[in-house]
């Protein structure tokens, strides 16, 4: 294994080797405990290893697996859950990660237009493939012009990528009229939490609905990490904007392998599952019994009593943003502590993180130095500037308690090193932490 992980943002210096994972607590080789605050990029939202997603799967599998050969009856049910919570999806299809639901769902876009210009924004992710795979964390000096995240990538995917930023209605009106009709689809990730939290401004949504349909351009929300975490209904039914197509992962099944596809039905009707759809679609473990039962049954626990667990890990957010604001303040440090629901960043910068070039005033070196303490302190965070944090329904008050002093604890060390005169800092906060999810405002200090 090069590097020694399987996937890119993995790896840790020092290296380390987890042996288990259970609730909100991970274990590595040498005995160590962490509080969780990684869960895998977002898709651990009841706990790891939950006693009731590992049950449904286990029995299940006792009695199916896999096919290949007509539909189970199991993803039939899970199709029309899924629907039931996210009318948008007047069809759907199953895949197995993230980027092969964007794949397809831009692939679809392409056939369905007869075009071939994508529009993404600086700082989204929407996988690895080559039709999208550019402008993420761009560094500074490319930031304005293509920067593919990857060798090897055909130059005709990059040519015909579009990046706006994030936020910008007037550019996005104006480049909306000018290539408007050459243009396939537009791909965002409603909440930006590749670099950490990002919400649209209603503006800014308002313009993509109309400038796209103005257009007939697909609106293709990429809802792999906002679907299920934020709402049943995806960040859609929070904004009530109803994309054209959406894609989903992670939060569906609480950590199992699953992705699903979905929208309007004339789109969706290309691919061909159905005879007579002219856009390839296929998959050997698509609709595997493992993620069509774990989806399932962590869709029975977010429905479960009013949806406890989302109202339960929106208040463990704020409370985590409200202290950090505390903690910041009370250390003189310019940072804007920011959160939606259970997602959560301290940015180290004086502005509102709205689109990348705020993203890119945020203190790189104390965000990773802060991560790298919360770790070697028994919570684990990703030490990469910008990522994200998620809580799970198992975290409890006091493990958020303890992060806080944890936090405290690091920051000061920090802090004391870092003092530079002068350096003037954030106002106190007075945004009152949100009792429920808030329709598009982040959670952060004005
Ligand atoms: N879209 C978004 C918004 C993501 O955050 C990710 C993964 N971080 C993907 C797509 C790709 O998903 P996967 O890693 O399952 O391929």
């Amino acid at each position: 294994m090069p590097g020694g992980v399987s996937s890119s943002l993995r790896a840790m210096d020092p290296p380390r080797v987890f042996v288990r994972a259970k609730g909100q607590h991970v274990w590595d080789a040498d005995g160590n405990q962490y509080v969780d605050y990684n869960n895998a990029f977002g898709p651990v939202i009841l706990g790891h290893t939950d006693p009731r997603v590992e049950q449904k799967v286990h029995e299940t599998l006792q009695e199916i697996d896999i096919l290949g050969m007509g539909a189970m009856e199991l993803e039939i049910r899970l199709a029309e859950r899924i629907q039931g919570h996210v009318p948008s999806m007047e069809k759907l299809l199953f895949c197995n990660s993230g980027s092969e639901a964007t794949y397809h769902a831009l692939r679809v876009s392409r056939a369905a237009t007869g075009r071939r210009v994508l529009v993404k924004f600086q700082g989204g992710y929407h996988g690895w493939h080559d039709y999208i795979a550019a402008n993420v964390t761009s560094r500074a000096d490319r930031v304005g012009r293509l920067d593919p995240i990857s060798a090897g990538m055909l130059p005709d995917a990059m040519e015909n990528l579009v990046v706006l930023r994030f936020n910008d209605v007037a550019q996005l009106e104006e480049t909306m009229a000018a290539r408007g009709d050459e243009i396939a689809a537009v791909i965002l990730e409603p909440v930006m939490h590749t670099i950490g939290c990002v919400p649209p401004s209603p503006a800014f949504l308002e313009a993509l609905r109309r400038t796209t349909a103005e257009h007939g351009t697909v609106l293709i929300f990429d809802e792999v990490v906002t679907g299920f975490r934020h709402h049943l209904g995806g960040y859609q039914a929070i904004c009530g904007i109803r994309p054209d197509l959406t894609t989903f992962a992670k939060a569906m099944a609480n950590g199992y392998p699953i992705a699903a596809v979905g929208g309007r039905a004339d789109l969706m009707d290309h691919f061909n599952t159905r005879p007579g759809g002219d856009v390839m679609y296929g998959g050997t473990y698509n609709a595997h019994a493992v993620g069509v039962s774990a989806a399932l049954a962590t869709l029975d626990v977010l429905e479960a009593d009013h949806r406890a667990v989302h109202r339960r890990i929106y208040a463990l957010g704020d409370a985590m943003r409200a202290g950090l604001e505390q903690i910041t303040d009370r250390l003189g440090l310019t940072a804007k502590p920011t959160s939606f629901g259970s997602v959560w960043v301290c940015y180290f910068t004086d502005r509102e993180v709205r689109d990348y070039d705020d993203a890119l005033t945020n203190d790189a070196e104390l965000y990773v130095a802060f991560h790298r303490g919360l770790t070697d302190r028994g919570f684990l965070t990703v030490p990469i500037n910008l990522k994200r944090n998620h809580i799970s329904a198992a975290h409890t008050d006091d493990d958020i308690a303890r992060t806080l002093q944890a936090a405290e604890d690091t920051l000061s060390g920090l802090a004391a090193r870092r003092v530079r005169p002068g350096r003037a800092h954030a106002p106190a906060g007075s945004a009152a932490p949100a009792a429920a999810p808030q329709p598009v405002a982040p959670a952060t200090r004005r």
